[in-house]
């Protein structure tokens, strides 16, 4: 959806919707919306500054970074951000090093895109290493085996690599 900042009235706009994932462009290779992003949003202008607040919430699936499966996340948050002109910040760098960074973003042509903004707050929820569960124990390094459907047949290396040569030594004689 696309909310022009010129059609958002002196007293403010408040409104609720429901983004389709298909609308969404892609998060990343190992991560996936599973499903429609929900969101509120209560809009206030002044000037060309369009202050937001609000919250949203959607169904990530991402995959484990220990055992590789993948999982459902709930990603929410609440949203507090100003949203300035693309226009006005002359430069990238600009842009990049905006004071209090993560609450300004920016629009663009007096449009606020919906999606590529929920696009971008639902990134900011992808965790560094995902995980199914906090305690997943991953897959056995040997043969591969996932760990929480339980123990493979692997031996842990026993001991230095050098001891079991010295026992064949010891066994020719
Ligand atoms: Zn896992
Ligand atoms: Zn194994």
């Amino acid at each position: 959806m696309e909310i022009k900042v010129a059609d958002i009235p002196a007293e403010g706009l408040e409104i609720e919707l429901l983004e389709a994932a298909e609308g969404i462009e892609s998060l990343g290779a190992d991560t996936r919306l599973s499903s429609s992003v929900k969101a509120g949003f209560a809009l206030r202008k002044v000037g060309a500054t369009v202050y937001l607040a609000g919250w949203f919430e959607a169904v990530l699936e991402l995959a484990c970074s220990r055992c590789g499966k993948a999982f459902l996340h709930d990603a929410a948050s609440e949203l507090k951000l100003d949203l300035n002109p693309l226009e006005s910040a002359a430069t990238e760098e600009e842009r990049e090093l905006q004071p209090g960074d993560l609450e300004v973003e920016f629009y663009k042509n007096g449009v606020i895109e919906t999606a590529e903004f929920l696009r971008e707050q639902l990134l900011l929820q992808v965790p560094m290493k995902p995980l199914c569960k906090d305690d997943c124990k991953g897959l056995c390094q040997y043969c591969g085996q996932d760990l929480n459907e339980g123990q493979c047949g692997c031996e842990p290396p026993a001991g230095h690599p050098g001891l079991a040569g010295l026992k064949d030594l010891l066994k020719d004689k």
